[in-house]
C-alpha cells in the first residue's frame, strides 16, 4: 500500500491513516492543507480549538504547532507506536471545557 510520512511524529503511515489539516482556515485564499497522519491531527484537535487555531497566527504553521510544549510531548509518544493503534489522546483543559458546553447547549 502506498504510504506517507507524517510531517509531525514522521513516521510512514498508510494513505488512509492520513488526513489533510487545514492550517489557515480563516483566509480562503491563503488555504494551505497539511497531511497529517491520524494521531497527530487528533492531538491537535485535542490540545486546540478551531477558534484557537484559526485566531492563533502561531498555531498556523507546522513550524508554529511543532512549537507547542503539549504537543511536542504528545508527538513523541505518538512516535513510539505502530500507525492504526489506537492513542489515548491528551486533551487540554480547554477543549474540553468547551466540549462540556457544546454538550450542555445541544442537550
Ligand atoms: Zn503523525
Ligand atoms: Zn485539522
Amino acid at each position: 500500500m502506498e504510504t506517507r510520512t507524517c510531517p509531525c511524529c514522521e513516521r510512514d503511515c498508510p494513505q488512509d491513516w492520513m488526513q489533510k489539516h487545514h492550517l489557515k482556515t480563516r483566509r480562503v485564499d491563503k488555504a494551505l492543507t497539511e497531511w497529517l497522519c491520524k494521531d497527530c491531527h487528533r492531538q491537535i484537535h485535542a490540545l486546540f480549538s478551531i477558534k484557537e487555531l484559526r485566531k492563533r497566527e502561531d498555531l498556523n504553521t507546522l513550524e508554529g504547532l511543532m512549537a507547542q510544549e503539549p504537543f511536542v510531548q504528545a508527538v513523541r509518544f505518538i512516535r513510539t507506536r505502530t500507525p492504526g493503534t489506537r492513542i489515548r489522546t491528551f486533551t487540554s483543559n480547554r477543549v474540553t471545557r468547551q466540549r462540556s458546553r457544546l454538550d450542555y447547549i445541544q442537550k
